[in-house]
């Protein structure tokens, strides 16, 4: 069982001398899942001093796992190591997944299948029907052509996971053996990607010495907040985390992370969390998914400009806006370490031309 001792709010430095071996029994309590090795890990832990002083406030670090290596990376990588050991261990041949027009975790999965010899049919809902003509080509939709993954259309606002069950029992009729990941490969088993994310994080805080405070990031279908959460409680490491959502308020996106996670301990066997643990904010989503704003149009051209780091419009863009809003609001201590997960998704950035030309 992964340890847990409740309390302790010190941040990594205040860690017990017994932290390392804590972090290596985790460790080897998630040996036992199954995976397959599809990123490049450990991602790197960055500093980011010109926007740290640009903005003035805590010390800003990025964790990057925009570099997780799969097709242009990003974080549904992590999960898809443990997603698609379960496929393989099924004797899947076809994996189905779904995702928004501009998905990154289909962009990935359609990479993973090519890599592990699956075949990838995915089903993409039109959430956004005003970006103009490039939207349904460009971007992460040419990278699943490229791919060969077969894809379809699906309008707005249906039940998209019910729909990837169609279309697995259609290919089993025709004598298939698909696999069905959920949308942004969130359940317990694509989570322990990001409980195994904070493993490495801590590890690195502790071997350089750099005592985190906060980690911020974009949440929308929640595995990567339930995994971090429940990794970090895991080896209480006091570290908090701040989702910012990308689609629902603020109250709702706290519940769906609180869900999972509760439902990815269960399956660690590790004992449940308070409610406390999951924190969101929900002022950076704007006009709804996928919709820009001023503020992650911003916080692109930003962190572009004065740190050479690539955002996209749809997640880490407005995930940034975020953590820039909340340090102009003085929500963190001047001494205060903050590192902004970087989760991916500059391939969108092509579907969004307009917004940032001229
Ligand atoms: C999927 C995604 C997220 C959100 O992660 P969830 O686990 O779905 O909450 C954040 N950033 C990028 C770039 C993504 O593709």
């Amino acid at each position: 069982m992964l340890t847990y001792n409740p309390g302790s709010l010190g941040g990594v430095a205040a860690l017990a001398s017994g932290s390392r071996d804590t972090i290596e029994e985790a460790h080897m309590q998630l040996a036992r899942f199954p995976r397959v090795r599809l990123a490049h890990l450990p991602t790197p832990l960055e500093a980011m001093p010109n926007l740290g002083r640009l903005l003035g406030g805590p010390t800003l670090y990025v964790k990057r796992d925009d570099c997780t290596g799969l097709a242009t990376g990003g974080n549904k990588t992590r999960k898809l190591e443990f997603l698609m050991a379960e496929a393989l261990q099924c004797g899947a041949d076809t994996v189905v997944t779904q995702g928004a027009t501009q998905s990154n975790h289909v962009r990935q999965t359609a990479a993973a299948a090519c890599r592990l010899g699956l075949t990838c049919e995915v089903l993409l809902e039109r959430r956004v029907t005003t970006m103009g003509p490039g939207y349904e080509t460009t971007g992460n939709v040419l990278l699943d052509e490229l791919f060969g993954a077969r894809h379809e259309f699906r309008p707005a606002g249906g039940d998209m996971n019910a729909e990837a069950e169609a279309l697995a029992n259609a290919i089993s009729a025709r004598g298939g053996r698909p696999y069905v990941i959920p949308g942004g490969g969130s359940n317990p088993v694509g989570a322990l990607g990001y409980v195994q994310c904070a493993l490495e994080l801590v590890s690195q805080a502790t071997d350089t010495g750099i005592p985190i405070d906060w980690v911020v990031h974009a949440t929308g279908s929640t595995g990567t907040q339930a995994g971090l959460v429940a990794g970090l409680q895991a080896i209480n490491s006091g570290i908090r985390v701040m989702g910012i959502s990308v689609k629902a308020p603020r109250a709702e996106q706290e519940a769906n992370v609180y869900r999972l996670l509760e439902r990815v301990n269960q399956h660690l066997g590790a004992p449940s969390v308070a409610p406390g643990a999951v924190m969101v904010n929900s002022d950076y989503v704007g006009p709804g998914y996928g919709q820009p704003t001023p503020e992650m149009v911003e916080a692109v051209t930003l962190v572009a400009r004065h740190e050479g780091l690539l955002l996209d419009p749809v997640y880490s863009g407005k995930g940034m806006a975020g953590l820039i809003g909340l340090v102009r609001q003085g929500f963190f201590e001047p001494g205060q370490n903050v590192v902004f997960l970087h989760t991916g998704g500059s391939a969108a950035l092509f579907a969004y031309e307009s917004l940032f030309v001229g």
